[in-house]
């Protein structure tokens, strides 16, 4: 391990970030666009959520409705994409694989983001860029890859890359003292950590780029914006307050919600739907090795649109923790026809889980208050169910209540959608 000027051991952190991530996986697979603006969708083709480069520079802001800028947009030539999951996670994941050939250790951010362990390596400047291009010509992904002695100072050094020509695509930075000339003029924004709320605050105090954020006496900092402002101070100065989490914590809420294309009035359709919800917030809870202890359902109206707005929610707390989507499926029903009035149109509906918790320290309780072989018997049951789903695509093997919205997937309006390339043999690309 390295050591800096006062003999402290210096980590080494890599954060990995795709560039416009959502917009760039579309281009893998259609190549004449990559000099082109192109934009994804969100569900429904609502908003714009994603862009390249090209699409931003021509002024189209992320989050705006897509029906707005249709015109625009077909003027322009900017390729539209509906938003295309499954593509994406797969990508994701093949860029998560390779990248851990690189580190000792990699913790997962985002579905595009990703810190490495670079400790124990020398020459991590061309470790980055060795990572940059065979990311590139493996997965047809561009990334930007920032190193830092900290991972507040990889973060920025991520943003350098992206931003600074100086940087094309990596850069290393050692603190903030060393390397003020490139670090200080960037906003206070670009900080990580700093959100809205510390971001206006310190603007009233005049500190607007991170050079004049570092001018602050420490102590001020810690009374004013205590502890997670000064951790981020720390950190640029080299100190490491943040550690390396291999594993992303466990979600403490898992939901799932949708707007419908078509407003829905008819119980059986939606309670189906719902079911379809239960058993996709289910399989995430078993995934992350959980259980849950409370459940809530909502609906509502179109508030644009209907003029009596409906909008209810009903929750249940459990006596025994569960993952166990049967038992979560007739608990919202329960729940939905509680909330559910025949006379409106529902625009909109989810499932949220709350109150979760780790299945290990359960698995104890559970084996004392049931039978413990049937516990077992379920456990390997609902494992089938997810590997088979997992191997074969969502929905293949689906609960009997949910085998409407399995079939017809909320009716969702995806005009523009690309093709499961990487995750449905039917689908896989042709080069003629
Ligand atoms: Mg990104």
């Amino acid at each position: 391990m390295t050591r800096d000027l006062l003999g402290r051991p210096q980590h080494k952190y890599a954060l990995i970030d795709c560039n416009s991530f959502y917009a760039s996986c579309e281009i893998v697979f259609r190549p004449d666009l990559e000099d082109k603006p192109v934009v994804v969708l969100s569900n429904n083709d609502g908003c714009v959520i994603a862009g390249n480069k090209k699409a931003k520079a021509l002024g189209f802001k992320m989050g705006t409705p897509f029906f707005k800028m249709k015109s625009v947009m077909q003027k322009q030539e900017v390729a539209v994409f509906s938003s295309n999951y499954a593509l994406y996670a797969s990508l994701s994941q093949r860029i998560m694989a390779l990248l851990r050939q690189y580190g000792s250790a990699i913790e997962v951010y985002s579905i595009d983001e990703a810190f490495l362990d670079l400790t124990n390596t020398e020459e991590t400047t061309g470790i980055g860029t060795l990572i940059r291009e065979n990311i590139k010509k493996q997965t047809g992904v561009p990334v930007a890859v920032g190193i830092g002695s900290t991972k507040t100072l990889a973060k920025l050094a991520n943003h350098i890359a992206k931003k600074d020509p100086n940087f094309p695509g990596v850069c290393e930075l050692r603190s903030y003292q060393e390397d003020i000339k490139y670090i200080a003029h960037w906003p206070i924004d670009e900080l990580w950590g700093i959100g809205r709320q510390h971001c206006k605050s310190l603007q009233e105090h005049n500190v607007f780029t991170i050079g004049s954020f570092m001018e602050l006496p420490e102590a001020y900092i810690k009374k004013k914006w205590h502890a997670p402002v000064w951790r981020i101070y720390k950190e640029l100065q080299g100190v490491r307050c943040h550690s390396f989490k291999e594993r992303p914590p466990a979600k403490q809420g898992i939901g799932t919600a949708r707007t419908f294309a078509q407003p829905i009035n008819d119980w059986y359709k939606l309670k189906e739907i719902m079911c379809g919800f239960v058993a996709s917030v289910t399989e995430k809870l078993r995934k992350q090795h959980s259980l849950t202890q409370q459940i809530s359902v909502f609906v509502m109206t179109d508030k644009h649109r209907e003029q009596n707005h409906y909008y209810a929610s009903e929750k249940i707390t459990l006596d025994v923790p569960t993952d166990d989507t049967a038992i979560l499926i007739k608990i919202m029903t329960v729940l939905l026809k509680k909330v559910f009035k025949a006379k409106h149109n529902y625009k909109k509906a989810g499932v949220h889980l709350m109150k979760i918790t780790p299945n290990q320290s359960f698995q104890q309780t559970l084996n004392n208050v049931h039978d413990s072989n049937k516990v077992e018997k379920k456990f390997h049951l609902l494992g089938t169910l997810d590997r088979i789903n997992r191997k074969y695509g969502k929905n293949t093997l689906v609960f009997a209540s949910q085998r409407l919205s399995a079939r017809q997937p909320f009716d969702m309006k995806q005009e523009n959608k690309s093709q499961k390339f990487t995750t449905n043999i039917n689908e896989i690309a042709f080069v003629r």
